[in-house]
């Protein structure tokens, strides 16, 4: 069993939102393909795959450092003798051979292109869904049949009309979510809340929304934006300061009594030790959202997990970030709290398969084998053309 050959594009979302700090209009996400020599069902066996959502696309790191490492290594060094798969371990080692540790930047999503493909491979030789080939690596007795999910929106497009957020909120309560996230920091403190309070009506409760700040506030805003929405008791308040600022967060989350979230920035499990010992996370209370598709793929965040749970913190505190098709399986095969989706944004990557229903804030588990990209439309047309 052999890698044939590796293919990967730039793919330009379609997307022209802003957050607190940035403007998606300009960004683009790596599509990759794995080829193997392995056939089933009288086709051969092809790793799908993207580096998630928000850090572009690395088309550089991946073809000019790691095909060519993955295309010179033995096959036999890539895969698992015991279960005759390839190893996602074994080819996440491969592709970062001769890279300095540390410095966890942009390479941490190229690499996880590639090492998610390789869970494709592995679910597609097997015929089953990424998930149970997860649940089974990891020892599980199964993957979670549903997950749940939150719609996450609420950006500013252009203005700040409370009545433009409402509807949208009401846009994915017709789509079956209960639960919502919206961005908060890019106006006025006093105009955002008159977006948090109308969100809140609309939403039903305050407990059914999160707001993010996208790591835009120094402590001070911080804890201001902290006292104003503090008596909501919102779902969670999401990337108040920088991501890698843990001081600030812990010195947040002794004035702010609610649950803070954040981590989807965080690309390495040392970075996670960091955040548990200095950044104040209160167990059962704050949320981890670090993204597999941006941190060196499923192994590096195994590792994470670790890192906490040897820490007394829940799995079922971790919500990953990223929204999309990849991320859903992996929070079904690992049981964890659930996972964000953008349901009307971030094309083509963004959301999941074009017939999966959101049922009272849950999906069911597909059981199309790999991650199910060919019922994913406007998705699987860029694949196709990546590998024609
Ligand atoms: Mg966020």
């Amino acid at each position: 069993m052999r890698i044939v050959k590796v293919v990967e594009s730039p793919i330009k979302l379609q997307s022209n939102i802003s957050n607190a700090l940035v403007n998606f209009s300009s960004h683009t996400v790596s599509a990759l393909a794995i080829v193997t020599d392995e056939v089933r069902n009288g086709k051969p066996v092809i790793g799908l795959s993207f580096n998630s959502i928000g850090r572009f696309d690395q088309s550089g790191i991946i073809r000019t450092r790691m095909i060519p490492r993955l295309l010179e290594a033995s096959p036999e060094t890539l895969v698992d003798h015991v279960s005759g798969l390839f190893s996602p371990e074994k080819v996440l080692t491969c592709i970062l051979k001769n890279e300095k540790p540390g410095g966890h930047g942009d390479r941490a999503q190229a690499a996880s292109a590639i090492e998610l493909a390789i869970w494709e491979i592995n679910a597609r030789l097997n015929d089953e869904p990424v998930s149970v080939t997860i649940a089974r690596h990891y020892c599980r007795a199964e993957r979670d049949q549903y997950v749940q999910v939150y719609a996450a929106g609420g950006y500013y497009y252009g203005g700040a009309s409370e009545e433009a957020l409402q509807q949208e909120i009401a846009s994915y309560q017709d789509l079956g979510f209960t639960k919502f996230k919206m961005k908060i920091g890019g106006i006025k403190l006093a105009e955002d809340v008159k977006r948090i309070e109308a969100a809140i009506v609309q939403a039903g409760s305050a407990q059914n929304l999160a707001v993010d700040a996208n790591g835009r506030f120094d402590l001070k805003q911080a804890v201001e934006y902290g006292k104003a929405i503090e008596a909501y008791k919102l779902w969670w308040y999401e990337e108040a300061g920088d991501p890698l600022d843990f001081e600030l967060n812990a010195l947040l989350s002794k004035e702010y009594r609610g649950a803070l979230a954040t981590g989807e920035n965080l690309f390495s499990h040392q970075d996670v030790k960091n955040l548990v010992l200095f950044g104040g996370i209160r167990s059962n209370l704050d949320i981890f959202q670090m993204d597999p598709g941006l941190s060196y793929g499923l192994t590096e965040y195994v590792k994470m997990l670790d890192v906490l749970e040897s820490r007394g913190y829940s799995r079922k505190f971790a919500f990953p970030h990223g929204g999309q098709l990849m991320g859903l399986h992996i929070v079904s095969g690992l049981g964890l709290g659930g996972c964000e989706t953008y349901p009307n944004i971030f094309k083509p990557m963004g959301g999941f398969a074009d017939d999966m229903k959101c049922e009272n804030g849950q999906i069911l588990m597909p059981d199309t084998p790999g991650f199910g990209f060919e019922r994913k439309s406007n998705l699987i047309n860029e694949f196709v053309k990546l590998v024609s």
